[in-house]
């Protein structure tokens, strides 16, 4: 098989030749002997063993005979390997044993030469490894099997995990869960079920729901399940209502309830959440009781606020009256005397006369104006509108302050479209005419002129009435404050004690109560021009 000859052999002195194939038909191993284009050259028991064959069978036969369908392929490969000198050790493949089943071995190659070096043939060593191969696929096989059972294992323990922490939470939940079945069967109690019923769980389930509701609600609670177990949605229950759950002992308790369908392979189950809302309910009493109670309060400041406020303008209409009916006397009487009817009056007595009337005057225009500005403020000024004629209106009391503006030497000119009517109280139009009118007298020396226009406001269902003069104006800074009450301009009515600074208050009060604005375009010493809008019909 070989012409190389082991140093070893030569050293203990044996048949070199007989030696070696001694050794080479006791291996384990197939040992075999091939030329380079694949043929069988010698073949030893162990190849006997291994691959079935013997070696009459095998000697001249190709190699690739007894490759395994697919391996013909390495076979080429490792002969070109070893013509190139090459050595190969373990190399594993696949060989047909001769009965058909598969070998897998593990090859050693190494060429061999001749004297001159040259590759004349192949010397292959081929050990049977299918056992150990087997051996090892069979354990990492059932090494995979035994990962994948300790998977599904594992799998199966979060499974119950999951259903042990679902039950936890169930059981400590803060309301009453209970499910029920088809037939309306408790099936799940949770701890907070059996405080709210005061049943144990054992008494809860398999007892029927229906048990769980008052008597007055129980035959359409029991119609109510099951449309909703046929309507199949999650929903609070009877919400709005009030609901109410029936204790062991009979009592109610105020509840509220969640509903939620379970598909199961027995039919829709029902899962509920009660919650005890008694604690709530009386929250909501409570709160109901106390907001009732600060109404009434309310109403009750509001009424006795009213009161006063009636109180107030009873008390001011009585003591205007107490101090008006003397006033009278006074004038009346100061004017009879001024008369001289009675006999002559000396200078004094006449200038003392003046006196007491003009003061008495001022004192009785004092007191209508606070009265009717407490009435204004209380709220009690009865309004009466009516559609009214304005150029009337304006012409009367023109006509009115005429007297005292000519006697001043005062023109007084009322122009206006004789058509317009305004819807307004005329004893309050007049009021406001007046006090205008008035002041404008009061604030415009000898010569000067006083008129009143009228004209509708575009786009709007109103009319502006404006009351001018001619007169001393107001400045800048004083204009924001002439339509406060007791304001007056301080060096216009240096001296002069008529007034009481309450005229303009009151005609912003009485305009702006009629739906209408009032406003005043002045410069100081260039006259005044008070302007109030009023509604048309
Ligand atoms: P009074 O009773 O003092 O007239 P009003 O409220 O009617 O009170 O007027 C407030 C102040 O506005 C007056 O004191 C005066 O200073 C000023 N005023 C009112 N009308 C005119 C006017 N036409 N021209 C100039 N000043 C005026």
């Amino acid at each position: 098989m070989s012409d190389e000859r082991p140093d070893s052999a030569e050293a203990i002195g044996m048949d070199a030749e007989r030696w070696l194939a001694a050794i080479v038909e006791s291996s384990d191993d197939a040992i075999l002997g091939e030329s380079l284009n694949g043929i069988i050259t010698s073949w030893n028991a162990g190849a006997t063993r291994i691959f079935g064959y013997s070696a009459e069978e095998a000697i001249g036969k190709p190699i690739r005979w007894f490759a395994w369908p697919g391996e013909e392929g390495r076979i080429e490969e490792l002969l070109r390997r070893l013509r190139l000198g090459e050595r190969v050790d373990h190399f594993e493949t696949i060989r047909k044993h001769k009965t058909g089943r598969k070998v897998i071995v593990s090859l050693s190659l190494s060429p061999i030469r001749d004297a001159e070096g040259t590759i004349i043939g192949i010397a292959k060593i081929a050990r049977d490894i299918t056992e150990r191969k087997e051996a090892r696929e069979a354990l990492a096989d059932s090494e995979l099997r035994i990962r994948t059972m300790s998977d599904q294992e594992a799998l199966a323990r979060a499974d119950l995990m999951a259903e042990r922490r679902f039950r936890g939470l169930i059981e400590h939940a803060p309301d009453a869960i209970l499910q029920v079945d088809t037939a309306g069967k408790v099936i799940v109690a949770n701890s907070a079920a059996e405080s709210l019923f005061r049943y144990t769980r054992e008494e809860l389930l398999g007892s029927s729901v229906d048990s769980l509701v008052p008597e007055a609600s129980r035959a359409a609670h029991s119609e109510h399940r099951k449309a909703f177990a046929a309507a199949g949605i999650t929903r609070p229950m009877g919400q709005g209502l009030d609901l109410c759950a029936r204790r062991k002992d009979g009592t109610e308790v105020a509840v509220e309830i969640s509903l939620s369908p379970v598909e199961t392979d027995q039919g829709v189950y029902i899962t509920a959440a009660i919650r005890d809302v008694t604690d709530r309910k009386q929250i909501e009493a409570k709160v109901r009781l106390l907001q009732k109670a600060y109404l009434q309060e309310l109403e009750a400041r509001k009424q006795e606020a009213e009161r006063l406020n009636r109180l107030k303008s009873e008390f001011l209409a009585s003591i205007s009256h107490e101090l008006r009916t003397p006033l009278h006397t006074i004038i009346g009487f100061s004017e009879l005397l001024a008369e001289e009817s009675e006999g002559p009056l000396n200078e004094e007595q006449r200038r003392f006369l003046e006196h007491i009337h003009r003061d008495s005057e001022h004192l009785l225009a004092l007191i209508n104006d606070v009265l009717d500005f407490s009435q204004i403020e209380a709220g009690g000024l009865n309004l009466h509108p009516e559609v009214l004629p304005l150029g009337e209106a304006i012409s009367e009391a023109v006509n009115a302050i005429r007297p005292s503006g000519e006697a001043k030497g005062i023109s007084m000119l009322a122009n206006m479209d004789a058509n317009i009517s305004v819807s307004a109280d005329q004893l309050r139009l007049r009021q406001i005419l007046y006090n205008l009118l008035s002041n404008a007298v009061k604030f415009t020396p000898a010569t000067g002129t006083i008129s009143v226009n009228a004209t509708p406001v575009p786009n709007e269902r109103s009319v502006r009435i404006t009351v001018s003069d001619t007169g001393i104006g107001i400045a800048e800074e004083e204009r924001v404050h002439i339509f406060d009450k007791f304001y007056q301009v301080g060096v216009t009515t240096e001296g002069v004690r008529e007034g009481t600074g309450l005229g303009l208050a009151i005609c912003k009060q009485l305009v702006e109560i009629q739906g209408g604005r009032i406003w005043v375009e002045s410069e100081s010493g260039q006259g005044s021009q008070f302007h109030f809008t009023l509604r048309t019909p």
